[in-house]
């Protein structure tokens, strides 16, 4: 999934790629899952040895719910403005000049962009903190452990805070 800056020719390329979601594997430390194609679609433009990325990352990831737990697809449309410039191996010295400073600036290095590298950190970026399979999810019971989205239970009628016992015990007295 690389982008091979050497064949590069000129200052400006279209790039698509429809990558199949088999090629991202899945690392279980990632918190989603790649379960469709995704396709970037990209205006490379070329300055000297910089390159902008401008367009778009389309995916269907899998997340898991944070209150239910059942997994469920969450749509990602993003739009991509990233400026690529050299990792110089002297880095520290004579800093790179960015003219743009709203752009997002990355590095590459052995003249190739790792474009599988760029959709993880925008899939990470765009990742809920807290992923539900909708808003108003209303989780697992903490009695009996059902997903209540599904099968409601009559447990949480009944279920009373331990806390609150004591003091309608000396109420009820
Ligand atoms: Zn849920
Ligand atoms: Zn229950």
């Amino acid at each position: 999934m690389n982008l091979d800056l050497q064949a590069f020719q000129g200052t400006r390329q279209r790039v698509c790629r429809t990558v199949p979601a088999a090629s991202f594997g899945s690392e279980n430390e990632d918190q989603y899952e790649v379960t469709g194609p995704v396709t970037i679609d990209l205006d490379v433009r070329r300055n000297e040895s910089n390159f902008r990325l401008v367009g778009r990352l389309d995916a269907i990831l899998d997340l898991g719910c944070c209150r239910c737990l059942e997994r469920f697809a969450w749509p990602v449309g993003l739009d991509i403005d990233i400026l690529y410039v050299p990792e110089s191996e002297n880095a520290g010295e004579g800093d790179v000049r960015i003219e743009e400073a709203d752009v997002n600036t990355a590095f590459y290095r052995d003249e190739r962009i790792d474009l599988g590298e760029l959709m993880h950190e925008q899939f990470q970026l765009t990742l809920p903190m807290k992923p539900l399979c909708r808003e108003d999810c209303v989780g697992l019971c903490h009695v009996c452990g059902g997903n209540r989205n599904t099968t409601p239970c009559q447990c949480t009628d009944s279920w009373e805070d331990p806390r609150l016992a004591g003091l309608k015990n000396l109420l009820n007295q």
